[in-house]
């Protein structure tokens, strides 16, 4: 069961913020909420990409799939950056591992799976045993393994990420981790809840098509 924890590093009035950076190029006064919280709501509203660029979201996100934070790391608009626990340093003898919900509700497929991660953690005691290094053992380890990263991005970037993965095409480990990203920051501070329920949707929401080749078809195909 994957968990998203918001950091004290992450700005807590991101609309505030972006209204003040913008002020700024504007020769307005940045010292009234306020004008700040307008100026932001228009800037967004209009599109100003930049502006999305100064909030940052510091979160752990711990207990997902390293197959589900391999996807994560293919978001790079505007550089974000993490660390991820080590399989280096780390004993993973007794790994966890994430049961998706096809395998979980059948059960012969649930025998199958579990056995292949017994064997997986059996070997890996056994490599140990034999003197190879960890990071060498790691190698056996499974895509289904959890994992644990510290993370930090920009207001753009996780907008970005939601366009892609709130779509229902996307898989739905990273449905669930991004719906519990929008969750976390709706309860860091109501100016998150208020950017997470402006901007984090899927990309179809914006132009009411799907440029999908096989769309779940809540709205119709770009190309008709
Ligand atoms: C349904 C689905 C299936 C997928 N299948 C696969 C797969 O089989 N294999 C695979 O490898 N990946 C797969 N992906 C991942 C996908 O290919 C992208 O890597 C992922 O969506 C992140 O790319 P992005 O353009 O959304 O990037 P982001 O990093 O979120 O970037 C957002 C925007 O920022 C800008 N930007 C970002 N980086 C740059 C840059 N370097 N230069 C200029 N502009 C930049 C672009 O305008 C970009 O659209 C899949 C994704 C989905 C949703």
């Amino acid at each position: 069961m994957g968990s998203v924890t918001i950091l004290e590093h992450t700005t807590k009035n991101p609309i505030r913020m972006i209204g003040e950076m913008a002020g700024v190029c504007w020769g307005s006064a940045t010292d009234n909420d306020e004008a700040n919280i307008t100026r932001a709501l228009n800037c967004i509203k209009s599109n100003h990409g930049r502006t999305l660029e100064f909030p940052d979201v510091y979160m752990v996100l711990d207990g997902y799939s390293a197959r589900v934070i391999r996807e994560w790391y293919t978001h790079i608009g505007g550089a974000p950056t993490r660390l991820q626990s080590s399989t280096r340093y780390v004993n993973a003898k007794n790994f966890a591992y994430i049961t998706p919900p096809s395998v979980a509700q059948n059960p012969a497929a649930k025998t199958i799976y579990e056995d292949c991660m017994e064997q997986i953690r059996s070997a890996y005691a056994k490599l140990m045993e034999a003197g190879i290094p960890k990071e060498d053992c790691a190698l056996a380890l499974p895509l289904g393994m959890e994992t644990r990263i510290v993370c930090k991005h920009n207001l753009r970037n996780l907008m970005d990420m939601s366009r892609q993965r709130m779509c229902s095409r996307a898989y739905h480990e990273y449905r669930k981790l991004f719906l519990d990203v929008c969750n976390a920051l709706r309860a860091y501070s109501p100016e998150w809840e208020t950017l997470v329920n402006m901007l984090f949707h899927a990309k179809c929401e914006e132009t009411k098509t799907c440029p999908e080749e096989r769309g779940c078809g809540r709205y119709p195909k770009k190309d008709n």
